[in-house]
């Protein structure tokens, strides 16, 4: 790691000190590397004696030294080719990516696993976060692996789930009447007064590190060259700001040159703040009031790094696509049928889209097209039927 650097003001700071946001204007911070040298003392070679995990790729990780990693075996998850359903939509190279494979069930565990180890490494014993389920359930789990005291604050409405496996994680659960918006005010309060580390999301710079490891998986299983396109169904938009900086520091080291690819955000129509702003040419969105999904994950009104997220889709000549509930439950239906695959309500979002922008012709049927199932159907067993 070199330094933390601000999205907005350029302004730096130490990853060394225990930080949050920018000091000057209050935005988030993103890691940068030493990618000049790395370019030159980082071969790709030296994966492979490593083993097949997010942390193959620690020289671009916000990690010091191997022994301060917390791990659960986070990463590595496999890439399929959905060929049945891929002839059947007239896109013979749709590929998923399955990171229901993940510690938790959900690519969430990329994140915790980076924030916590960066956490401990800083020597920080209290964390609080908002977050709308997944979240929560991975930062318990890893805090716990951690040593490491978690409170989280979670919607009334966040599946049941999600509250089960933090109490059983050992967090302390503080459910929340409103929306994941409201738990961010609950969380800023607890910092305030009781004196813990906010990890919510963009308001710490370690965990969309994690996240970024989804892009560099994509890149190596891909032979080193980018698909076409990426489908990522958006909520705070984390992951899709973690892909495209993996796309930027690749090419920076010169292990993908070519083309980059184009990145898709897919939200619900019940809450579909970053599609609305998208079709306006807008740089950031607007709060989306009375949002409603039976998708918790893409449940998020207003993202702090929507700027971000919408900045990935403008240069990547990406789009953004919002579908509603029931296609996406069809969509989820008509897959485990054709290929054995039980895909999470926000995976199903991201293939429905799949089909429409196949529809509409905006991706050709030569085209490469990989969708981030975001996590196991197991953990909102409603969708099944
Ligand atoms: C959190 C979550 C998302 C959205 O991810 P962001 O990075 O916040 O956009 C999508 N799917 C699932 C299953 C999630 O838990």
């Amino acid at each position: 790691m070199k330094d933390l650097n601000c999205t907005r003001c350029k302004a730096t700071d130490s990853p060394n000190r225990i930080t949050n946001v920018c000091k000057r204007c209050a935005s988030p911070l993103l890691v940068r590397y030493g990618l000049d040298r790395l370019k030159h003392s980082w071969d790709r070679e030296s994966l492979r004696e490593r083993s097949f995990d997010m942390w193959r790729y620690r020289e671009l990780l916000p990690v010091d030294d191997p022994e301060e990693i917390v791990s659960l075996g986070e990463g590595g998850t496999p890439a399929l080719p959905f060929t049945r359903i891929g002839e059947n939509w007239g896109i013979p190279r749709l590929m998923m990516k399955d990171e229901g494979f993940n510690p938790t069930g959900t690519f969430k565990a990329r994140g915790a696993a980076a924030g916590i180890t960066r956490a401990k490494a800083l020597g920080i014993q209290k964390v609080a976060m908002p977050t709308a389920g997944n979240a929560g359930g991975a930062w318990a789990a890893y805090a716990a692996a951690a040593g490491m005291e978690l409170m989280v604050a979670m919607p009334v409405d966040a599946p049941e789930s999600n509250q089960r496996e933090c109490l059983l994680y050992g967090a302390d659960l503080q459910i929340v009447d409103g929306l994941i918006s409201d738990c961010g005010k609950w969380v800023e309060r607890a910092v305030e007064e009781e004196g813990y580390f906010n990890a919510a999301t963009l308001k710490e710079p370690y965990r969309v590190e994690g996240k970024k490891t989804l892009g560099l998986e994509i890149a190596e299983q891909n032979g080193w060259a980018w698909p076409d396109v990426i489908v990522y169904p958006t909520g705070g938009g984390v992951g899709l700001i973690g892909i495209w900086k993996a796309v930027e520091e690749l090419a920076r080291i010169g292990w993908v040159t070519g083309k980059p690819p184009r990145m898709v955000a897919v939200q619900m129509e019940g809450c579909a703040p970053i599609v609305e702003a998208f079709r306006n040419g807008w740089k950031e969105s607007r709060f989306w009031e009375g949002a409603r999904t039976a998708a918790s994950g893409l449940r998020v009104p207003k993202a702090l790094g929507d700027f971000l997220a919408l900045d990935a889709l403008y240069r990547s000549d990406g789009t953004a696509v919002a579908v509603s509930d029931t296609t996406a439950k069809t969509a989820l239906r008509t897959l485990a049928r054709t290929e054995g695959c039980w895909i999470c309500p926000e995976g199903a979002a991201g293939l429905a889209a799949i089909r429409k922008l196949r529809r509409e012709g905006w991706i050709d049927g030569r085209e490469s097209v990989w969708l981030m199932n975001t996590g196991t159907g197991m953990k909102d067993s409603e969708w099944a039927g």
